[in-house]
């Protein structure tokens, strides 16, 4: 469709920060890739002033033209329905602001904090949970710019001898070059109780060019170190995520993915099982699916509970068990399993259902307490 602007033929296209320099951010240049609707215009001028929004080249290339409700679209491209408010809506609804201990350390966890390092993302989902965070045009709730110190963040750390799990997330940490990256995480790799490193990043899925083989490399030297991803689509897994996820397995940094159950874009069975399946392809560990939180700006996208837990008993036992995702709520608690037990009790004793429904006594497998807690086996 464009003719005359950066298109996948540019020179540059495989360049990440080219890329970035090319998204889109006004409907004009959207048009070189979609024909806009007349709502998607009004959703995109009535953004200005409350969300950001930005897609990069690669992620419009992935869109259907024609079909407003082209998963792809729906993800990426602002709507009317961000404006409309829904009850009990929050502006943060997992608490965030509830566990910040620093500028940048929310510590929500014993043992483990994010860190956020930045609110900028290449492609601002239109169902971000940090919607307040990453998308308000008015600014973020913490400072990211370049003279903010990191001081106080690693000294908190570096205090919390029980922190042994650290996430950077944000926005996108890969939003920041490698040098810069690589300034955070050496200076964490000093604080000897820190154990694990993971990186929070839609990379792979909005911009796999920015996994660069020097990235990998440089990322490599840090090890253990794991990258959590978010495909929500099949459609999103091309040749050019799977091969941006491959880099990294190559350089073993293990790739995990936490997907959100989306109204009209991945809350039917099909649709999801082909995603658990497809990430299975790529060497990609589907590890949560989150129920989407009722964030003020993205409450159109949240099903009921119990087409989550409908789509769970599609997938348990009928797909590999390691494609079968933790169904969870994130709140200020913590995040909450929402898949029904499989163990039940009443007068007659304690039985299991299986994913076909049938079920067993188990009172001879399993030993209780008086209390009716669980022992261990024999
Ligand atoms: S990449 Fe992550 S932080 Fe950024 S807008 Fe998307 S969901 Fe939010």
């Amino acid at each position: 469709m464009p003719e005359t602007h950066f298109t996948p033929e540019s020179a540059a296209w495989s360049d990440w920060r080219s890329q970035m320099h090319h998204r889109i951010t006004t409907v004009e240049q959207l048009r070189d890739w979609i024909h806009v609707t007349d709502q998607e215009e009004h959703a995109i001028q009535a953004s200005a002033g409350r969300y950001r929004w930005s897609i990069t080249p690669y992620y419009a290339s992935l869109m259907d033209p024609d079909d407003p409700l082209c998963p792809i679209r729906q993800l990426a491209v602002p709507s009317l329905r961000e404006f409309e408010s829904f009850p009990s809506a929050s502006v943060d609804p997992v608490g965030d602001t509830v566990h910040r201990k620093t500028n940048r350390v929310v510590h929500k966890y014993p043992d483990r904090i994010i860190v956020l390092v930045t609110g900028l993302c290449p492609v601002y989902c239109r169902h971000c949970t940090r919607k307040y965070h990453t998308m308000d045009a008015a600014g973020t709730y913490f400072e990211t710019h370049e003279g903010t110190s990191w001081d106080e963040d690693f000294a908190y750390i570096a205090a919390h001898p029980e922190i042994r799990d650290v996430v950077l997330t944000g926005g996108d940490p890969l939003t920041y070059g490698d040098d810069r990256l690589e300034a955070i995480i050496a200076r964490l790799r000093q604080i000897p109780h820190v154990e694990i490193i993971r990186i929070g990043s839609r990379c792979p899925v909005v911009l796999p060019q920015r996994i660069t083989p020097e990235l990998c490399t440089m990322l490599e030297r840090y090890h253990p170190l794991w990258l959590n991803t978010h495909f929500n689509h099949p459609q999103e897994i091309t040749p050019e995520a799977a091969a941006a996820c491959d880099r990294l397995l190559q350089h073993g940094i293990v790739v995990q993915n936490q997907s959100v159950l989306l109204k009209g874009i991945n809350d039917d069975l099909p649709t999801m099982r082909r995603l658990l399946t497809e990430l299975l392809k790529i060497r990609v560990l589907p590890y949560y699916l989150y129920h989407c939180d009722n964030a003020v700006g993205i409450s159109h996208f949240v099903t009921s509970l119990e087409t989550g837990r409908e789509l769970m008993r599609g997938l348990l036992g009928y797909i590999t068990g390691f494609a079968v995702p933790q169904y969870v709520l994130t709140t200020p608690l913590g995040k909450i399993p929402l898949w029904e037990e499989s163990l039940h009790r009443d007068s007659t004793g304690t039985w299991v259902e299986n994913y076909e429904g049938e079920t067993m006594y188990v009172n001879d497998l399993l030993l209780f307490d008086d209390k009716g807690q669980e022992q261990g086996g024999k």
